[in-house]
């Protein structure tokens, strides 16, 4: 027997349309009413499993405006199920901000285990320690992409990235970073799943004629010095009068470490 809640928060497959839960189903048939980013992306999903439940659309251009209407019907004594259009609800989709004023009002909100494609990605890669950053959508700008790379230089560092971008970010992580060692996954559970390990350029070369589908990768950490002690040594070289580019040429060949990564930390750190 399960407790009853008034929101659901419901996982529904990333790819197979198989990987949903008995519970899911079981919920998405007996709540009241469903909350959906795309209602004809969700029906596709409803009709595979019989579920005559109705969808009302609740995404970000109009969450803040959905937000009552659930409330009152919740209030009335409904039931809601919220779901996205694929995998976990919140987990780069939409549903904050319906939860944080749910939870204001003492609604009870439950979420369901299910598919999400960075768990499904990270259950399949061999990693350093079970310590990870989630960064969700990698920033487009090369600016955003070095920064977020160099703020987490000591991490496994888990992104989702667009298929006509991830080459070019790539490049982008390899020219500030090295040749460091990357997983990418693509396709998970779909018919042409694949995961490839390898060095940057390594996975270039295998996708040199392009790259389909949707994409999750995790960057290894490349450090062979701590980070704190390398941003240590850094301040020191800049207070003796140092300039970036003199730093980055010293500590790179004193530590075997990127020279472009210590380039960028110098100039960012005052
Ligand atoms: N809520 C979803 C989850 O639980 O994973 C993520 C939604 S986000 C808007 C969509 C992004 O997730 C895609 O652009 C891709 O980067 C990643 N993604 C979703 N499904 C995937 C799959 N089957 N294989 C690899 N990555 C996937």
């Amino acid at each position: 027997m399960s407790r009853e809640f008034q929101l659901y928060i419901v996982p529904t497959p990333i790819g197979n349309l198989k990987d949903i839960t008995l519970r899911a189903v079981e919920v998405l048939k007996n709540v009241d009413i469903i909350a959906c980013e795309d209602t004809r992306t969700t029906q596709k999903l409803l009709n595979h499993y019989d579920i005559k439940t109705k969808c009302y659309s609740y995404h970000k251009y109009n969450e803040k405006e959905r937000v009552n209407f659930f409330k009152t019907l919740i209030k009335e004594g409904k039931k809601i199920a919220l779901v996205s259009d694929a995998g976990t609800p919140l987990i780069c989709d939409p549903g904050a901000v319906l939860i944080e004023e749910l939870l204001k009002d003492g609604i009870s909100v439950t979420s369901l285990p299910g598919a999400c494609a960075v768990t499904t990605f990270l259950s399949q890669v061999p990693r350093n320690g079970e310590e990870f950053t989630f960064v969700g959508f990698i920033p487009r700008s090369a600016e955003g992409i070095k920064k977020i790379f160099n703020d987490n230089i000591n991490r496994q560092l888990v992104f989702y990235e667009a298929p006509e971008r991830i080459l070019k970010t790539l490049d982008i992580i390899k020219s500030s970073r090295g040749d460091i060692r990357i997983a990418l996954g693509r396709e998970l559970s779909k018919l042409f799943e694949e995961i490839k390990i390898g060095k940057i350029s390594e996975l270039q070369e295998y996708f040199k004629d392009g790259i389909k589908g949707e994409i999750v990768c995790m960057i290894y950490p490349s450090l062979n010095i701590d980070e704190d002690e390398l941003i240590n040594r850094i301040k020191v070289l800049k207070s003796r009068g140092f300039k970036a580019k003199d730093i980055s040429i010293i500590l790179s060949s004193l530590f075997n470490e990127n020279k472009n990564m210590i380039y960028d930390m110098a100039i960012n750190i005052d």
